[in-house]
């Protein structure tokens, strides 16, 4: 089974994708947690070329190539082989991510993702946690862990508001794998939604 979870910075996917995993081991599912941009070494590496140094450094087109280029290999490294053996896969960030962020926040781009998407993914998650936050609270989370080697992209409210319709109006268009979460609660009242959510789907 194949877990994605996605939301605007700071919504705090990051966090409950490691408790999903937690939760999951304790129950006896072999799980594997991975990361986008990354989740295999050679992806990591483009990773630390797309998000450290200059953001002018690529153009939005060549940040699609870079990105989808990380996707397949993390998806050949990392997940198929991860699938094959049975493993549940819990993935922080998937080409949901590059539909919103390179497909929607650098210009109208998502027809070249989803292009790209059909020729070198083809494959979408079997479930897919949005965790909803409204950008007031998720932009002062980010904010407050932003690390000094990677970039943290600045969007400012309004097109975090902007990253966050977008992000719900995915999960409109793909009804069958994506299920919302409201972010703005505690954490461990979102963990137990998410285990919910997702304890549903296992056994269904
Ligand atoms: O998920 P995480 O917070 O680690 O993402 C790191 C940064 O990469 C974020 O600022 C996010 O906006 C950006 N990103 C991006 N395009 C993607 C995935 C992440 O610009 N497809």
């Amino acid at each position: 089974t194949f877990i994605t979870f996605e939301g605007i910075d700071g919504s705090g996917k990051s966090t409950q994708a490691r408790l999903l995993a937690e939760h999951l081991r304790a129950a006896g599912y072999d799980v594997v947690l991975t990361r986008e941009p990354g989740g295999s070494p050679g992806a990591e590496e483009i990773r630390a070329l797309v998000l450290q140094g200059d953001p002018d450094r690529w153009s939005a087109e060549t940040e699609i190539l870079l990105f989808t280029a990380a996707r397949r290999d993390h998806l050949e490294r990392t997940i198929n082989p991860a699938l094959t053996a049975g493993k549940v896969v819990i993935c922080d960030r998937f080409a949901d991510s590059t539909r919103m962020y390179q497909g929607l926040s650098r210009g109208d781009l998502r027809a070249t993702v989803d292009q790209l998407h059909s020729l070198m993914i083809g494959r979408e998650p079997d479930l897919t946690v949005l965790i909803d936050m409204d950008p007031d609270t998720g932009h002062a989370r980010a904010k407050s862990r932003q690390t000094a080697e990677e970039r943290f992209e600045d969007f400012g409210t309004d097109l975090q508001a902007q990253m966050r319709a977008g992000f719900l109006a995915l999960a409109s268009e793909f009804p069958d794998r994506f299920r919302i979460v409201d972010g703005g609660r505690a954490i461990e009242t979102v963990a137990t939604d998410v285990n919910r959510t997702v304890a549903g789907h296992l056994s269904s």
